[in-house]
């Protein structure tokens, strides 16, 4: 790998020098850290020295070309590296596919929490766009059969290549169509279901920032007039595909708890309930298959 020296002082002028002209802090730190290989920690120690050098793996003038697109085209910086860090891997990103969010994390939490000790099942990720929830949970429970579904072909190719890299030994079928359309012959053997569907309602893709309005799909953000068109036709397969005592897990929009809560509920599922993500907002919902006792 390409090794490139420089001073902490030529670093943080650089560095200065840059956010001189435009964009956030958090986001240039990140691209040192990810496309220049200088942590967070290095970086503080050279603000504590300035006098030490340190190695990067991509030069300051290259990390300023990319830096520089990012804020003229405003383009996201995880297409521009084409790499994105999330949970404990890295997935390769690209136009097309949504860039895999810190909160979505957290959805995969709430199925290991129930599933991490169950060996055996059958899991399906709607809308896998990168393949973000479904190489976790390949990865998580290696020994189920998975299968991730999108409606893009590139997505879908995509999250092929991500999950023949981070998770090569897990059994996961990937399927081009419409959410459950394709898992037609799995219909009620699914013991575990995520999505994180298109939620933000029509009106409001408008007032998203350009870094995201302008570059990252709109298949994958556009949840219809009231941002619910996707999680209703999810949350309307769940009786007729979960298993029995099987769980659907959703993500969905700060403000959306209640309703998506209440189409659970009335769709049939059992012990539904409210997840949050890491400020306290009420982002996840989970319901269950009811337990179908077998009769004597
Ligand atoms: N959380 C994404 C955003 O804020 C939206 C993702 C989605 O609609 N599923 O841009």
């Amino acid at each position: 790998m390409a090794s490139f020296r420089s001073s902490g002082q030529e670093l943080l002028n650089w560095r200065r020098k840059l956010l001189g002209e435009g964009g956030r802090a958090v986001d240039l730190d990140w691209l040192l850290d990810l496309q220049g290989g200088l942590s967070w920690s290095s970086m503080q120690k050279l603000y504590f020295d300035p006098y030490r050098s340190c190695e990067l793996q991509e030069s300051l003038d290259q990390l300023a070309i990319i830096w520089r697109i990012h804020l003229k085209d405003q383009i996201p910086l995880q297409y521009l590296i084409g790499r994105c860090p999330w949970r404990d891997f890295e997935l390769e990103v690209s136009p097309g596919v949504l860039i895999p969010r810190q909160e979505t994390e957290l959805l995969v939490d709430f199925a290991l929490e129930r599933f991490k000790h169950i060996n055996f099942g059958c899991w399906a990720d709607l809308g896998t766009g990168s393949g973000a929830l479904a190489v976790a949970l390949a990865r998580s429970l290696p020994k189920w059969e998975g299968h991730a579904v999108d409606l893009s072909k590139k997505a879908l190719s995509l999250a092929e290549r991500n999950l023949v890299r981070l998770a090569p030994k897990v059994e996961v079928e990937l399927h081009l169509g419409n959410w459950w359309e394709p898992l037609k012959p799995w219909w009620g053997n699914l013991s575990l279901v995520l999505a994180n569907p298109p939620y933000i309602p029509n009106a409001c893709i408008n007032e998203l920032e350009p870094v995201v309005r302008d570059h990252e799909p709109h298949l994958a953000l556009d949840g219809g007039p009231d941002g619910l068109f996707a999680v209703r036709e999810i949350v309307s397969g769940a009786l007729g595909s979960l298993s029995s005592g099987g769980w659907l897990m959703l993500e969905h929009q700060h403000d959306q708890s209640d309703e998506v809560i209440d189409l659970m509920n009335n769709a049939g599922l059992e012990n539904v309930y409210f997840g949050n993500d890491l400020q306290g907002i009420k982002r996840f919902a989970m319901g269950q298959h009811p337990i179908v006792r077998a009769s004597n």
